[in-house]
């Protein structure tokens, strides 16, 4: 085989940013790395393509947002980004919001036009609600930040359809993903960089791998030879779920999974945004983007569309996002203490550390990771 036939110092399994920084920092200092992937391309989830002069990400919307500045410096190496800001709309049975939570979504929702008024509003609600002290689930979290009315429209359903479960047995960090603000701002996130590759992710992996000292292998996968290769290679990184690394063995951590439908259409704006979100429960997807308003360029007389489907997930499905609930938290805890154990390998990313981690996490998480490889 392939690997057999030269002297590496890595074996790093998955091609998405975790294993790719750190195949690329580990070349830069001289080292020989081989990655493996499983699927047939580089860039994990954040891998792209173009159709009809659009980038289409094939694993649903990235937006590279940080405030961690030396994150957007090493990004920006690779690629220039075009100054997209995220402003989704939420649209609830007909109605349309803008989000995230500000001033005009408390305006749209109850003609409320100072900050006092709202805050007055959400109060008022919060206190009908019977809501005091640390919310203890998801639902007593988003009602406590910004009432009854935008939880029941905006929330709810939403939520329940993209996790599969109950507001009250989610964790409340999700909810604060969301900023909520008293100000007519409708950026999704709150930081201070923020953009979209001018020609697309993949061109940033592309780059980033370019090197002598790396091979890639797509089309393969680490578990039809994890022993041997665990043994022929002095050290691993291992970017995929880490309880399959563990043969299962204290049972199956829990995924969310989703799945995409594309379709292109002879139009030159079909929503009028980049981001539409679908919050009754009702409405199988949970959102639908339209690409070429994230690029701001595209073919003349072309668009792809792509609605999400959350589902649920199962070993023949892709593994999105880890629900990070107490029974998973606890189990987690058990696996990452195995993996402390496997002095040889290096979990990362958000399947091996099982973590909801934003693309700017899993950068610093691969060059925290770099620097404590390499003593620096
Ligand atoms: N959320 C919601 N309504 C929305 C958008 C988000 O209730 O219109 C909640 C939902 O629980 C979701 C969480 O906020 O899982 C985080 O949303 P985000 O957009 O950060 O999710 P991601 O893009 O990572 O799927």
């Amino acid at each position: 085989m392939k690997y057999n036939k030269k002297n590496y110092d890595y074996l790093i399994v998955g091609a998405g940013p975790y294993g790719s920084i750190f195949a690329h920092e580990a070349a830069k200092r001289g080292k020989r790395v081989l990655i493996i992937e499983k699927r047939n391309h580089i860039g994990g989830n954040m891998y792209t393509h173009k159709e009809h002069g659009i980038n289409v990400h094939d694993y649903g919307a990235h937006i590279f947002h940080t405030d961690n500045k030396e994150v957007w410096d090493y990004v920006n190496q690779f690629t220039e980004f075009n100054g997209y800001i995220n402003q989704v709309v939420a649209n609830y049975k007909g109605e349309l919001y803008n989000l995230p939570f500000n001033m005009n979504t408390f305006y749209q929702m109850w003609g409320v036009k100072t900050p006092e008024e709202a805050a007055a509003k959400i109060e008022e609600q919060k206190v009908a609600a019977g809501i005091s002290g640390i919310p203890k689930n998801l639902e007593e979290q988003a009602i406590s930040l910004i009432g009854t009315d935008i939880y029941t429209k905006l929330i709810k359903g939403y939520t329940e359809k993209q996790w599969g479960r109950k507001a009250t047995e989610l964790p409340s960090f999700i909810i604060r993903r969301l900023p909520v603000r008293y100000t007519f701002d409708n950026n999704y996130f709150n930081h201070r960089y923020q953009g979209v590759p001018v020609d697309g992710y993949t061109a940033i992996f592309e780059k980033m791998l370019d090197s002598e000292l790396i091979d890639i292998q797509t089309d393969m996968d680490f578990f039809s030879d994890q022993t041997t290769l665990l043994e022929e290679f002095p050290k691993t990184v291992y970017t995929g779920m880490i309880d399959q690394f563990f043969d299962y063995k204290f049972g199956e951590l829990e995924y969310r999974s989703v799945r995409f439908e594309n379709e292109t259409i002879e139009s030159n704006n079909r929503q009028g945004n980049a981001v539409i979100n679908y919050t009754d429960a009702e409405t199988p997807f949970t959102r639908v983007m339209e690409w070429r308003h994230f690029d701001k360029k595209a073919d003349e007389g072309f668009t792809i569309i792509t609605k999400e489907y959350p589902q649920n997930w199962d070993r023949s499905k892709e593994a999105y996002y880890p629900v990070n609930d107490e029974r998973n938290s606890a189990l987690f805890k058990k696996y990452h203490k195995e993996a402390t154990k496997v002095k040889q390998v290096i979990f990362g990313g958000r399947l091996g550390n099982y973590q909801y981690y934003d693309m700017d996490q899993v950068f610093n998480a691969a060059l925290k990771a770099v620097y404590k490889e390499f003593g620096e």
